[in-house]
Parts: C-alpha cells; sequence; structure tokens
C-alpha cells in the first residue's frame, strides 16, 4: 500500500517512461552527479516506487526529489513525452504536505511564500533592505563573523542595486491603430527588483500597437509555491490574478518573466489537477489561453522591419520555463535578430538550467553554484560582452555568475526587453 497522498500520484503518466535514458544527457543534476537517482529516469523510478507502496516519504527521498531543479529540460529531450514536472509537482505536494519541502518547512520559508512574494510592499521594502545591508557590506562582515555562509555572502553580493524611483504607468497608449489590449502581467520578484523592465516592456509593446494596462489587484503569480509543493497556496494566489484579469477586459495578458509565463499558462490544469469547481476551472483555462510571454506577443504584434540599433554581440540564455515548459525557442532569438547591428552568439546549451530555478539558488546554494559554473564556462566562450535573459531568476543568477567568475569587466546581464528598448531608443531621434 502506498503511504496517504502517494496513491494519488499520476500513475498512467509515471508508466509512459520507457527508460530509454535519453534525458539523461539533458539533466544538469545528472551531470554534476553521475548517479541515476539525480536524474530524469531515477526519480521517475523513486516515484513510482512511492506510488506502489514500496518507498516512503522520509527526508532522503524528499532530498533527491528537491534537488531536481525542475527546470524541464528532460521533458523536451524525452521521446515518449513524460509529463516530468506534473509528475514531480504531485509528488512535491505530498511532501509540502508532510513538512517535507525545504521551501515551506522553516518559519522563514513560511513567511517569504505565505506573506513576502505576496505583498508587493512587503517586497518592496525587503528589496531595499537587502541592497542596503550589501551597500554597507554586511553579508561580507556577516561572513567574517561566521553567521552567513560563504556562498550566500557572495550571492547577496551579486544582487543588483534597489531600483530607482518607478516609472511604471498605470496604462499606455497604443502607438498607431490599437492592434490588441494586454495587461501587463507584473508578477513579485520582477516588479520589486526590475521594475524599469516593465516599463520597457510596456513601452515596446505600445510601440507594436498595444494598448497597455497595468491591471490592479494583481499578485504573484504562485509559480515559486506550486513548484515547493504548496499547491493550495498557489490556487490562492490564481484565482485573485483570475478575478483581477477578467476584470480588465484585455485580450491578452503579457508577462517577461519565463517561471511566470509557464504557471500562467498551467493554471487550467493547476485547477483541474487540485479539483476546483469546473466555474474556476473554466477561468482559469481562460486565463491560460490569454497568456503571452513578452517576446512571443512583440513577435506577433511587431510591424514588419527593424526593432532599433545596437552595435554590440550578446549571447541568449534561455529561461528554462520559456524554452523547456512554454516551448518558446525561436521568438527571443526571432526578436533579437531583428535589431540593427546586434551579432547575436548563440551559446553552447544554451537551452540547459544555469541553476537558479525558482528558489533553488537559496535552497541548494552548492548545487547551484556548480551548474552556475558549468553554464559560465559556455558564456565566457561565447566572447559576448552582453548576456540576455528572459525570467528574472535566471538575471540575479547571471550577475552572480559574472561575479562569482570575475567577469564584470567584460560582460553585463541584461533582460531580454531592456535590450529592445535600448535598441529602439538608439535608432529614434
Ligand atoms: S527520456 Fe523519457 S522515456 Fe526515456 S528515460 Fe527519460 S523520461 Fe523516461
Ligand atoms: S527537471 Fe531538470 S533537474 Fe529535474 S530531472 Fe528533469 S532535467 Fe533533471
Amino acid at each position: 500500500m502506498p503511504e496517504a497522498g502517494f496513491s494519488a500520484l499520476p500513475y498512467d503518466e509515471l508508466l509512459t517512461c520507457i527508460r530509454c535514458g535519453f534525458c539523461l544527457p539533458a539533466c544538469p543534476t545528472y551531470a554534476s552527479t553521475g548517479l541515476e537517482t539525480a536524474s530524469p529516469r531515477g526519480r521517475l523510478a523513486l516515484m513510482k516506487a512511492a506510488a506502489d507502496g514500496s518507498l516512503p516519504a522520509t527526508p532522503r527521498f524528499a532530498h533527491e526529489m528537491f534537488f531536481c531543479l525542475e527546470c524541464r529540460a528532460c521533458e523536451s529531450a524525452c521521446p515518449a513525452g513524460v509529463p516530468f514536472a506534473h509528475i514531480m509537482e504531485a509528488t512535491r505536494e505530498v511532501l509540502h504536505e508532510r513538512g517535507l519541502s525545504p521551501a515551506t518547512a522553516s518559519p522563514v520559508g513560511r513567511f517569504a511564500m505565505r506573506r513576502l512574494l505576496p505583498d508587493q510592499g512587503r517586497l518592496r521594502r525587503a528589496v531595499r533592505l537587502a541592497a542596503a545591508a550589501n551597500r554597507l557590506r554586511l553579508p561580507q562582515l556577516g561572513r567574517r563573523l561566521g553567521i552567513v555562509s560563504p556562498i550566500l555572502a557572495e550571492q547577496a553580493a551579486a544582487l543588483p542595486p534597489a531600483p530607482g524611483p518607478r516609472r511604471l504607468r498605470p496604462s499606455y497608449a497604443a502607438e498607431g491603430p490599437r492592434k490588441a489590449r494586454v495587461a501587463l502581467f507584473t508578477g513579485c520578484v520582477m516588479d520589486a527588483m526590475f521594475p524599469d523592465t516593465h516599463d520597457a516592456t510596456a513601452r515596446l509593446l505600445a510601440r507594436a500597437g498595444a494598448e497597455v494596462t497595468v491591471i490592479p489587484g494583481q499578485t504573484c503569480c504562485g509559480a515559486l509555491h506550486d513548484h515547493a509543493g504548496d499547491r493550495a497556496g498557489a490556487v490562492g494566489l490564481a484565482k485573485a490574478n483570475i478575478t483581477a484579469f477578467e476584470a480588465s477586459g484585455a485580450d491578452l495578458l503579457v508577462n517577461n518573466a519565463g517561471g511566470c509565463g509557464a504557471m500562467l499558462k498551467g493554471y487550467g490544469q493547476l485547477f483541474a489537477d487540485a479539483g476546483e469547481p469546473a466555474a474556476w476551472q473554466e477561468r482559469a483555462a481562460a486565463l491560460s489561453a490569454a497568456s503571452r510571454d513578452a517576446s512571443e506577443a512583440l513577435a506577433e504584434l511587431w510591424p514588419e522591419g527593424e526593432i532599433g540599433e545596437l552595435d554590440a554581440d550578446v549571447t541568449l540564455q534561455d529561461s528554462c520555463h520559456l524554452v523547456h515548459a512554454q516551448k518558446l525557442r525561436s521568438a527571443p532569438r526571432a526578436l533579437l535578430a531583428r535589431v540593427r547591428g546586434l551579432r547575436v552568439r548563440e551559446m553552447a546549451g544554451a537551452d540547459s538550467c544555469c541553476g537558479s530555478a525558482g528558489i533553488y539558488s537559496l535552497t541548494n546554494p552548492v548545487d547551484s553554484a556548480q551548474v552556475l559554473d558549468r553554464k559560465m564556462g559556455a558564456v565566457a566562450a561565447t566572447g559576448a560582452t552582453i548576456v540576455v535573459t528572459a525570467n528574472p531568476g535566471c538575471l540575479i543568477q547571471m550577475r552572480w555568475g559574472i561575479a562569482r567568475h570575475g567577469l564584470q569587466q567584460r560582460m553585463r546581464a541584461v533582460h531580454i526587453m531592456d535590450l529592445l528598448a535600448l535598441a529602439l531608443a538608439r535608432a529614434r531621434p
């Protein structure tokens, strides 16, 4: 008999794995360890054993499940179409309920999930506080006193400075004939740390012919909650976003964070899995159908021709949840290709995780650094001076990698929307 909760794992999906091993070379944690248990195939075998009742929910089992980055590279590599993340999230929900999820087991983690991420005011204050601590070099002092780990001090030192005065406006009028009414999804970390990227995204969309509104009442998408196994927390946040989007009357909900976008597109599935009433499932599915990544929306709306001008060498670090979950590989590349003067240097393994993976860099900093170090080798080999990303976590992680590898004089990390806005500004009188 499986332990309570494991009997609800999607057993039919577990059976779709044919154990071919095609996913192994794509898996960052398998690359780090060479261990079958740290591979997609091994994790699926462990989850099947749990569903069969031959493996209990032990801390060791939980460690293997949360050692996974949930980057979903295995899904792209899998010829059998195993829905790995769907199975993993069901497993993590059981572990969360048993108090075995590293993100929600501690009071600090619970506070961050329930009280910090959904509260923009509180999150902005926390970001300003962290930036002030950085200016005073408190993480380094804490490291010398032995109360902050060296790796945490290193991560903290690479965080961006606090954002300046907020430029994001409530709405942006479409330039030329209106092609679409867009609600801009602002999220949590993206909004607190990179609000200017939202302004850049809105200006680009407006330039492409969208009327853009920053809708009130929206909140964190719930992706971090869902990945931590807190499905109820994710559903609660999703309901607030659905209500806010419906009230906006917009045609599309556009986001500029790969992780948020995958979550928004997955609301329909989330509500079905959570057994929400049919009416809520329909509303969730409608929001999912209207969701677009900013690069996807821009590629759709931008008129023919170039998008500005920029003389630079760039390389693109794919957001895992953009490329593997949303299957958006060509949209950001197509946009970069339309910038006059921009030289795009494709990176080896651009679609391989950078180690950020939501809060993985905080819960597993040493493992995250190992993945990051491999990534930075590939980034540096391109010779680019700008590494472009499409997700706040990747942006923060790339900043850490650049600092960790002493590349600050050679390169910087930039969100693709900021890069496009800069290119546009350069080309315009
Ligand atoms: S590639 Fe797919 S089917 Fe093959 S072992 Fe990996 S998860 Fe299983
Ligand atoms: S989601 Fe990523 S880290 Fe997890 S098993 Fe798949 S490839 Fe490996």
